[in-house]
């Protein structure tokens, strides 16, 4: 019998699936392949383009042949710029041997869950959290222990909360701030009082997915947990990259700043899968960490200009709720009183995902269910997108909704 034909996924895979944000993603580009007028607000990336100090530095690495293998989780003197912005924007001293570089942050967050994961190890994850740490935890053979966070203490995790979820095989707290997909932001004191719990539990380390730190909008000035609490640093495990500051995601790099032992352990992992991150994205990372910032701000204003437009035009919507985010660049839109409406239950717009399915095929607004998230009941929209293209969004969901409430 030919084997092929009897082809299954390993039990690995069982219940994980492409990330629902890039089916989506696809779903849309599909559509816009009839529809012309398909507006996209699902994806999680810049608008902008790549600036050109840093495009001509990958166009130089190609031309001086720096195209080989490098150093296995990143090149020395991209680990140096990486060392220099540590300390220069958060105040932390990193030795080269603290450094890890990947394939963008997603690939540095799977190294360090395979690298320090045992089955049934949790992982404390406060939620609506970005979907792929579930999978990931999953993937690597933990636990992830979601804790809901309410829209009232601004989806951020308490210390009692903390203090609740932990449990003698705890191994991490995955913080993200600024959170995608709900814009919280955790301060210095929320850190400090986090921090008080964690010095309870001596064997619980910190993973702190800092890429959104540069679209920040008011609470300036950015916290992580290491540089606020030096006595836990050990334990912590900082995430980060070049992806969402200097709008390089298709390039790839991301880093971890962590004792050495969890970098050698990571090492193994990215040893035998990708190896070294791309030798010309390297390079380019470099001018963007050690060149001109001043994109940094003005693109932050640009995010924080969108951001006023589209959430005054959501909550402009007929039972459509969102507060204003702090950080990142989603609008995390709350559902709940329009799917509670009658008029949806007759049309059988019964969840977040039916709505989704509604904006994206009846208005050509793509955008993520919240569910996704652990956030039933909420929609979530990038605003890393025009003014126009917000317009037309909003101007087309309002129109959509309205249409829902006739009949
Ligand atoms: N963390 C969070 C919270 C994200 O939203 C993303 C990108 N969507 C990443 C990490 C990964 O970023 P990258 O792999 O592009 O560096």
């Amino acid at each position: 019998m030919d084997r092929w034909a009897e082809f299954s996924r390993s039990a690995k895979l069982s219940g994980i699936g492409v990330s629902e944000i890039i089916r989506i993603g696809a779903e849309a580009r599909k559509l816009a392949e009839t529809h012309q007028d398909v507006i996209s607000l699902s994806a999680g990336e810049p608008d902008f383009p790549t600036p050109d100090n840093v495009k001509l530095a990958g166009i130089n690495a190609i031309l001086t042949n720096q195209t080989r293998y490098t150093a296995l989780d990143g090149t020395a003197e991209l680990k140096a710029a990486i060392r220099r912005k540590l300390k220069r924007e958060n105040g932390l001293d990193y030795a080269a041997n603290e450094i890890s570089i990947g394939a963008g942050a997603k690939q540095v967050l799977f190294n360090i869950l395979m690298a320090t994961l045992d089955p049934e190890d949790e992982v404390i994850v406060p939620s609506p959290c970005w979907t792929t740490y579930l999978d990931m935890i999953r993937l690597a053979g933990g636990t992830a222990t979601m804790v809901p966070c309410s829209a009232d203490a601004g989806f951020r995790l308490s210390p009692e909360q903390l203090a609740a979820a932990l449990t003698s095989r705890t191994r991490w707290l995955l913080l993200n701030s600024p959170s995608n997909p709900t814009g919280a932001v955790y301060g210095a004191a929320h850190l400090a009082a986090l921090a008080e719990v964690l010095r309870t539990a001596p064997g619980v380390g910190v993973i702190s997915d800092d890429i959104y730190e540069h679209v920040l909008y008011d609470s300036a000035p950015f916290a992580t947990m290491a540089a606020i609490c030096p006595d836990i640093k050990p334990r912590v495990v900082i995430v980060n990259g070049v992806s969402k500051a200097y709008s390089m995601t298709g390039w790839r790099v991301g880093y971890a700043a962590a004792a050495p032992d969890i970098i050698a352990a990571m090492a193994v992992v990215q040893s035998q899968s990708s190896s070294n991150p791309c030798s010309i994205s390297q390079v380019a990372a470099i001018e963007a960490l050690d060149g001109p910032q001043d994109i940094i701000t003005e693109r932050r204003d640009a995010f924080r200009r969108r951001r006023d437009r589209i959430v005054a035009g959501l909550n402009a919507i007929p039972h459509v709720h969102c507060l204003l985010p702090d950080g990142a660049f989603y609008a995390f839109v709350d559902m709940r009183t329009l799917l509670a409406r009658p008029e949806l239950k007759r049309k059988d717009i019964a969840d977040d995902t039916a709505l989704c399915r509604y904006f994206l095929h009846e208005c050509h607004v793509a955008s993520v269910p919240g569910f996704c998230f652990g956030g039933p009941g909420y929609l979530r929209l990038s605003f890393a997108a025009s003014d126009r293209m917000i317009d037309d969004a909003l101007e087309r969901m309002k129109a959509g909704v309205e249409r829902l409430l006739k009949y």
